[in-house]
């Protein structure tokens, strides 16, 4: 049996390293256990390598794109080896950074896999840790279905696909999530031939329904070839049938249909957070759980914000409008190709639509270069009820993407 602790956490990804920040800050005594890397999904399988894979993936297709802004780049290539170890540097680079906040904090990093036995006890390496409260912050695994089960080889993860030697001429995936999008426009960049496939009725089913069609639409014209209300129905060797009766002989499969907490069976009295909470699995989501449960900081869980990263960026927030009654509100749509800015970057692709309800915006759903930061510009309106009229008196910059927004607020 060791000292007394405040606070225990199982998990080093996102929600238990701000748990464990925030709670140290406030001058609790914290331990924390990670069995493999500090910083978990997000920084070292998740967010993280994938944005920075993206980011090369998109220079290349930026150069070879470049003659229309009368830019000539003659025999650009990519080396793939370089492009990872570009990825595992970033990574390194943050998570040097989260272990020196933890040693500044003087909080306990144990590098082993520990078991809750309770709410109040932890155990790891055949040690017994004794703590006020426990956190649970294991995070979730890729999902496994039935006839896709991953051999690592052929059928593979998001975890595999980061591990990945050398780049495959094509690729199916099967899931059009925010993970499978990303990977289709990564793997796309770089001239390898994607094939999507979705069960649902349109790709990123989780989106407002004219995000899903703008996506659909952005995809053909960039020949991102995928089918929807379709899945795998037989596989033999590397021939894939699909339901709808399409033939596919792709050289991998990544299988992104979800992911599963990695929570057998709750305990009572453990606070779970972050992925193994079984609600929305975002880093952000978890870093504000942990915040609300250390310094009583609450949030609007239904205004957590979604961004799927490439080109353009895709990101919303609030309701989407099938979630609303007809007649029970007002949309504008501003088409980004109005925009000066997106005329002088070339990224004339997408829009900026708002929901209103009276003088309320209820969601904000965008497609288009910096989305991710144009939506958290109308989420801080939508939580605090800023109507549409007060933010007519700010004055935005020109030439910006956010003039988009000022505009569509003279449309609702
Ligand atoms: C490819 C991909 C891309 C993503 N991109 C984004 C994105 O752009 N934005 C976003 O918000 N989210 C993204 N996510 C989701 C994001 O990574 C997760 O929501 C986030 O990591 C969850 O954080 P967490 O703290 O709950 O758990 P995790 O980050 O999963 O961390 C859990 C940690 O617990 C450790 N652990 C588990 N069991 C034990 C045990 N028994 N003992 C000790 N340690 C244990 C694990 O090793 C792991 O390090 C992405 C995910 C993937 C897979």
């Amino acid at each position: 049996m060791t000292e007394k602790y405040d606070l225990g956490i199982v998990g080093g990804g996102p929600a238990g390293y701000t748990a464990a920040l925030h709670a140290a800050a406030k001058g609790q005594k914290v331990i924390l256990f990670e069995k493999e890397f500090i910083g978990g999904v997000c920084l070292n399988k998740g967010c993280i390598p994938t944005k920075s894979i993206l980011k090369s993936s998109q220079l290349f297709s930026d150069f070879n794109n470049c003659e229309s802004f009368g830019v000539f780049a003659e025999g650009v290539s990519f080396d793939w080896a370089k492009i990872t170890e570009r990825k595992n540097a970033v990574v390194e680079r943050l998570r040097k950074g989260l272990l020196l906040a933890f040693k500044n904090a003087k909080i306990e990093l144990v590098n082993a896999e520990a078991e809750i036995l309770d709410a109040k006890t932890i155990k790891s390496e055949g040690n017994i840790y004794p703590c006020d409260k426990v956190l649970c912050c294991v995070g979730a695994s890729p999902k496994v279905i039935k006839g896709l089960e991953f051999d690592h080889k052929f059928l593979i993860s998001s975890d595999d696909i980061l591990n990945l030697e050398s780049l495959p001429k094509s690729l199916m995936i099967v899931g059009s999530g925010a993970i499978g999008i990303e990977w289709a426009r990564i793997m796309s960049n770089l001239g390898v031939e994607v094939t999507l496939v979705e069960l649902a009725k349109n790709l990123l089913p989780l989106a407002d329904i004219e995000v899903s069609k703008r996506v659909e639409r952005i995809f053909k014209t960039r020949g991102i070839k995928f089918y929807t209300e379709t899945s795998v129905e037989k596989i033999d060797g590397h021939k894939i049938t699909l339901t709808n009766g399409e033939i596919v002989e792709p050289e991998k499969v990544l299988v992104a249909v979800g992911r599963v907490p990695n929570v057998k069976e709750k305990i009572e009295g453990v606070i779970y957070l972050g992925d193994a909470s079984g609600e929305i699995q975002l880093a952000h989501f978890g870093i504000k759980q942990a915040i609300e449960e250390i310094d009583g900081i609450k949030f609007e869980k239904n205004l957590t914000p979604s961004v799927v990263y490439g080109s353009p960026e895709i990101a919303w927030a609030g309701l989407k409008e099938q979630d609303l009654e007809p007649e029970s509100y007002k949309k504008s749509v501003v088409l980004v190709s109005a925009l000066g800015k997106a005329q002088c970057d070339g990224e004339t692709e997408g829009f900026i639509k708002l929901l209103s309800q009276g003088d309320k915006i209820v969601g904000v759903h965008i497609v288009c270069e910096e989305a991710s930061a144009l939506m958290q510009q109308v989420l801080i309106a939508i939580q605090n009820g800023i109507t549409p009229d007060k933010l007519k008196e700010i004055c935005f910059a020109h030439p910006t993407y956010s003039e988009g927004i000022f505009e569509s607020l003279f449309r609702l």
